[in-house]
């Protein structure tokens, strides 16, 4: 399926078979509890609230918890986010196995500095390509993880980590996110060690 849903995907299409690259940030499908919770006018318009969903208004997070952005509460606000569409998308979906392997290659250790880095130059600062800086899949895993987590772009960050899209990320928000995105990838990848090791496939 290559057709790319940004708003409502259709009831005819399962969840299961959804991809990364079938969803934007605004897709939904609502009848089956998933949302989108990203900041938008028409909600505020809609439902006079930007924080329920854009599209059909539920009130399904518990904000000022989440917003604490306190890591040793990730699983709750992992849970508060899968009942977004994109989000659930990205926490089940398949992961390419050059991504895993790549991944194992590399370790813990060297992948928490490489996140560390593409968060950095990603949305360290707001940038006009915001939305399209991070990819929806490929060889790195972090691409998958920031999606995953909400820190793919300044939008999702803002809605989900409570940051604004003008505000530079000091040292310690950079850690949060890579706290994030380290929690999604040792989830995801079986049996990952500090150090790489030679996974040949
Ligand atoms: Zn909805
Ligand atoms: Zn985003």
């Amino acid at each position: 399926m290559e057709k790319k849903f940004r708003r409502i995907v259709p009831d005819n299409v399962r969840v299961e078979d959804l991809k990364p690259v079938n969803i934007a940030c605004g897709s939904t499908k609502c009848n089956e509890g998933l949302h989108c919770f990203s900041l938008k006018k028409s909600a505020l318009r809609k439902h006079n609230s930007e924080r329920v969903c854009h599209e059909c208004g539920a009130d399904l997070i518990e904000w000022d918890r989440v917003h604490k952005n306190n890591i040793k509460d990730s699983r709750f606000i992992f849970k508060s986010m899968k009942n977004e569409l994109i989000r659930h998308v990205f926490w089940h979906t398949e992961i390419e196995e050059a991504a895993i392997t790549h991944a194992q290659n590399r370790g813990k250790v060297e992948l928490r500095s490489k996140a560390s880095k593409l968060i950095k130059s990603r949305i360290g600062k707001h940038t006009f390509m915001d939305g399209r800086q991070t990819p929806l899949a490929g060889k790195e895993i972090i691409n998958y993880a920031q999606h995953a987590t909400a820190t793919c772009c300044r939008k999702c960050l803002e809605a989900w980590h409570n940051i604004p899209q003008n505000r530079i990320l000091s040292s310690e928000q950079i850690e949060f996110c890579t706290n994030l995105v380290m929690l999604y990838i040792t989830e995801r990848v079986p049996d990952l060690k500090d150090e790489g090791v030679e996974v040949v496939k």
